[in-house]
């Protein structure tokens, strides 16, 4: 028997229900919010991410799956979504169209790590970005929207960390300051860190095994280091956050495992036991030089990204989704009957199943049970003959004969 590769999965049963309810509620939320669907290839040059997410990042590191095609082109499975959406944004140059552009997208993202409770090789990302406009609404949207999305999913114990990043110059003051407290510590720490501190200082922040260490327990903040313009920008999406009843704490050690983050950044957790370790279920910030990194003009963006195998974890289980009707047959006839009126009432914006297995008149009813179904049509030859269809209500148990032309009515609108 050949088995599905490591830190890959089957969405069955009842994760699939949820799975179906997310994916739902993300259209009906992306709809409301206003953002226009985008998707992107699953595979993207390799150099995408190396000069977006940032080689000195564990994700490019040592997380990707690169591969190289039959022409030898150097090609990586997208570990994030925020990249090749960028790249697709300056590629059929969005920036030339009317400001800010609101996307979303929803796949598949592949990252090599050792797979566990919520980390997975393959696992889905849902994600929006705002490209083009710096206003702190932009920043409170982009933290509240996915904050209300979780909410209505029974999500429990939500709790947004924030922190501000600011711009490259404060992050070069801040920098400086870390650098020099970390110094006399350096041997004490990972060798990842030891080498983090010459190329990427603010990573060490982000150190998996690192960060329970008193050193870092006692770095200097971030937030001393902001510009007065930045200190006042955070202090404006914080209000909006309390204006929009999001719970939020600051926490200055929050930097996001991807370089091209400044000004806010965030992540949304939920301390339910069933996530383990892996309470992070969203995550996100800003990123106003992304889009010039890449080749374009100068765009202020910010987005964030979900990973909806936690929110599966997350979340309670679903029960089956019921459905509105059920038709019940016993000869050729009436079988005739069950598949062309299932067409209409599908067509008509109903749910409807039949039998296909020949099951007993008996076993008919129950499997109505077993699908929750609301509504029973039982077709029996001496009715048709008088152009009549018997409907049953299962919950009332109430039967009633309706006229054959008017069924469709019928059934819609109970
Ligand atoms: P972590 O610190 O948990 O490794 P990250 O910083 O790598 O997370 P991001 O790159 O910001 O995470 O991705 C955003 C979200 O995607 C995470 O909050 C999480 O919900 C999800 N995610 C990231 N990596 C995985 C994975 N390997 N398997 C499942 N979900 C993931
Ligand atoms: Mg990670």
């Amino acid at each position: 028997m050949i088995t599905k590769p490591k830190g890959t999965y089957d969405v069955i049963g009842n994760d699939a229900q949820k799975l179906e309810r997310i994916n739902r509620l993300i259209e009906y939320f992306c709809d409301f919010y206003n953002y226009e669907y985008i998707r992107t290839p699953i595979f993207e040059a390799t150099d995408l991410f190396h000069r977006s997410v940032g080689d000195e990042t564990d994700i490019v590191s040592k997380e990707t799956y690169d591969f190289k095609d039959r022409s030898d082109r150097e090609l990586t499975l997208r570990p994030e979504g925020t990249a090749g959406v960028v790249r697709s944004f300056i590629e059929n140059k969005m920036y030339g169209t009317i400001l800010p552009k609101k996307l979303w997208y929803n796949g598949t993202m592949y990252r090599y790590e050792r797979p566990g409770n919520g980390r997975n090789r393959e696992f889905t990302q849902f994600g929006v970005e705002i490209l083009g406009s710096n206003d702190p609404a932009v920043d409170a949207e982009i933290i509240s929207m996915p904050y209300r999305l979780f909410e209505e999913l029974g999500i429990k114990d939500l709790n947004v960390k924030i922190n501000n990043l600011g711009s490259k110059e404060d992050r070069e003051n801040y920098k400086v300051a870390l650098k020099k407290y970390l110094e006399p510590h350096l041997s004490e720490l990972c060798e990842d860190c030891q080498r983090r501190f010459k190329t990427n200082p603010l990573r060490i922040l982000d150190c998996k095994v690192d960060n329970n260490s008193e050193i870092l327990k006692n770095v200097p903040s971030i937030l001393d280091y902001q510009s007065e313009e930045s200190t006042k920008r955070f202090n404006k999406v914080l209000e909006y956050l309390e204006y929009l009843d999001v719970d939020y704490e600051v926490d200055s050690k929050i930097v996001r495992g991807l370089d091209y983050y400044d000004y806010t950044v965030f992540e949304i957790v939920s301390e339910t036991d069933a996530l383990g370790g892996a309470s992070t279920i969203a995550a996100g910030g800003r990123y106003n030089n992304l889009v010039a990194t890449l080749g374009g003009p100068d765009t202020p963006c910010m987005g964030f990204a979900t990973g909806l195998e936690r929110v599966m974890l997350a979340m309670e289980d679903v029960d089956k989704r019921a459905l509105d009707c059920y038709i019940m047959y016993v000869n050729e006839e009436e079988k005739i009957k069950a598949i062309t009126l299932a067409q209409d009432l599908r067509i008509s914006g109903v749910s409807v199943d039949y039998d296909t297995t020949g099951r007993s008149l008996k076993s008919q009813f129950k499997e109505a049970d077993r699908n929750n179904a609301q509504i029973l049509v039982i077709l029996n030859s001496e009715d048709l003959k008088r152009g009549l269809i018997t409907v049953k209500d299962n919950l009332t148990k109430e039967e009633t004969k309706v006229d054959e032309n008017e069924i469709i009515d019928y059934i819609i609108s109970r």
